[in-house]
This record gives C-alpha cells, sequence and structure tokens, in this order.
C-alpha cells in the first residue's frame, strides 16, 4: 500500500472527559438567599455553641473563612473542638430548601453533555442531597465529592497528629478540616474522580476555588458573574448560559460517550459509600 494511502491515526481520545461541578451559589443563584441564612446560622453556631460572645462572632466568622477556606476549617485550625455533624445538622438543618425550585432547563443542559459529571462541594452529604432534590436534578451526577468524601471518619479520628501536613504546598493555613481551595483537597477530588486535570472543566462560583482549581492544571469557569477574574478561563453570569459559552463541551459527541463510560468504572467505585449513604 502507498504510503499516502495508509489510514492516519489520529488522536480520538476527548478535549474534555469529566466536568466538576461545585454546588452552593454555582447550580442555583445566590438570589435563593441559602448562603445568607447559611452564613447567619454558622454565627449562631458559633455563639450558641462555641460560646463566642454575640459581638465577636462577625469579625471572627470573616477571618477563618478568608483565612482557612471555610469557618468550619478555621475554627478546627484554631483550636475549637466540635462534632462535625452537629455542625453541620444545625447550620444546614434549618436553610430555606424551599426557596430551591426544579430547574429543568439545568437538568437538559447536564444530560446532554456526554462528559462524566461530579459534584465536589464543601458541604456535607445530607445538604448535598437535599439541594440536587430541590433542583430536580437527582440523577444528573455520577457522584458527590463532599465533606464526608474528603473527611471520612476514619481520617477523623487518626489525623490528631499529622494535620500539619496539610499545610504543605497549601494556600492556606494547616486545619484538620480538608477542603476547598486546598490543594490537598482537589488533588483528592481529582483522585477520586479519576480525572486528569487536563482534561476536566471545574465550575465554581468562588474565585479562590478557580484559582486553586487553575494552579492544579484545570480548565476553569467561574460561576455567578460575567466578569472574568485571573485564574478562570470562562466566566458565566448563570449555568444556564453554559452552552453558548462552552459549546465545545457537546462538540465531541456520540464518540465520547462510549469512552466515558468505560472510564467511569474505575470511578464508581469510590462513590458507592457516598451515594449509598
Ligand atoms: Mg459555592
Amino acid at each position: 500500500m502507498p504510503l499516502d494511502e495508509i489510514p492516519r491515526v489520529t488522536d480520538q481520545s476527548p478535549r474534555y472527559d469529566c466536568l466538576l461541578f461545585d454546588l452552593d451559589d454555582t447550580l442555583y443563584p445566590l438570589s435563593s438567599g441559602i448562603a445568607e441564612a447559611c452564613t447567619n446560622n454558622i454565627k449562631d453556631y458559633v455563639n450558641q455553641k462555641l460560646g463566642v460572645e454575640r459581638s465577636r462572632v462577625p469579625d471572627l466568622c470573616t477571618y477563618l473563612y478568608k483565612t482557612y477556606g471555610t469557618s468550619m476549617a478555621g475554627l478546627r485550625a484554631v483550636g475549637y473542638e466540635f462534632d462535625y455533624d452537629d455542625y453541620h445538622s444545625f447550620v444546614h438543618g434549618r436553610l430555606p430548601y424551599e426557596n430551591l425550585k426544579p430547574d429543568p432547563v439545568l437538568k437538559s443542559l447536564l444530560l446532554s453533555m456526554p462528559q462524566r459529571k461530579i459534584i465536589f462541594t464543601n458541604g456535607d452529604k445530607i445538604h448535598a442531597a437535599k439541594v440536587l432534590n430541590k433542583l430536580g436534578l437527582e440523577g444528573c451526577f455520577e457522584g458527590i465529592i463532599c465533606f464526608e468524601t474528603l473527611n471520612p471518619p476514619s481520617r477523623i479520628t487518626e489525623n490528631n497528629n499529622d494535620w500539619d501536613m496539610l499545610s504543605v504546598n497549601s494556600t492556606i493555613p494547616k486545619t484538620p478540616v480538608i477542603c476547598k481551595p486546598s490543594k490537598v483537597a482537589i488533588e483528592q477530588a481529582l483522585r477520586l474522580a479519576s480525572a486528569d486535570p487536563q482534561k476536566t472543566i471545574f465550575f465554581d462560583d468562588s474565585l479562590r476555588n478557580i484559582a486553586a482549581g487553575k494552579r492544579a492544571g484545570l480548565h476553569t469557569v467561574l460561576v455567578g458573574t460575567s466578569v472574568r477574574t485571573e485564574g478562570a478561563d470562562f466566566s458565566l453570569e448563570s449555568i444556564h448560559n453554559i452552552r453558548e459559552a462552552l459549546p465545545e463541551i457537546w462538540e465531541e459527541g456520540d464518540a465520547k460517550r462510549f469512552k466515558n463510560v468505560m472510564s467511569s468504572r474505575a470511578a464508581v467505585a469510590a462513590f458507592e459509600t457516598v451515594v449509598t449513604a
């Protein structure tokens, strides 16, 4: 066969094969009031359960959130002891979930994307399940990486002496709680998802999380603003604008589906405990 008749071997691997979605204020708008209620509940917890004087609470919470990624991570880092489940049920248990309505437009968009889709949230699994239920998005995601996935019970009980290591190569100070935007959290999520950062798009409303994702080599989409900032490859005022901003997600089409089914099998095992919990 003449050389010019030999079929060329082209790279059939997809450009993107995994989509990581933050949950709160990313899959629904900030205007829902969930974030504001959550902040108020955290302040009440710090005052009522941890005994911090009410007048000191706002500054303390702001400082801890900005410094450690989440208020909970900050509270633990500066020495407060509390039960994580108690914290989550207090902070999330009274949220106005009724403000979240089914979003069939987003559901349709998600289901039409050929890539694997995974939630990556600092929230706990009960909160994640409630939000997805209220938005009508159950079944749209292959798995949920959440607080319990990043901080399994075995780690919480055994990590009293090793959490200094978590500050290594991180932009946030040491804390025993693994959460975005720490490098450890992002690397752990990628490992759990069996995802190649160069083929993964990360959606989040937090500038810090997006910047951390970019440092980890991910493609990044800042959600909630049309202003593109450092570390964000794209920005979307609403997750609903995704098709217009990133048509390439759909361009590789069906050829990708087979590959994704195969590559998702390894990841399924990692999520089993969360999905069935
Ligand atoms: Mg968020």
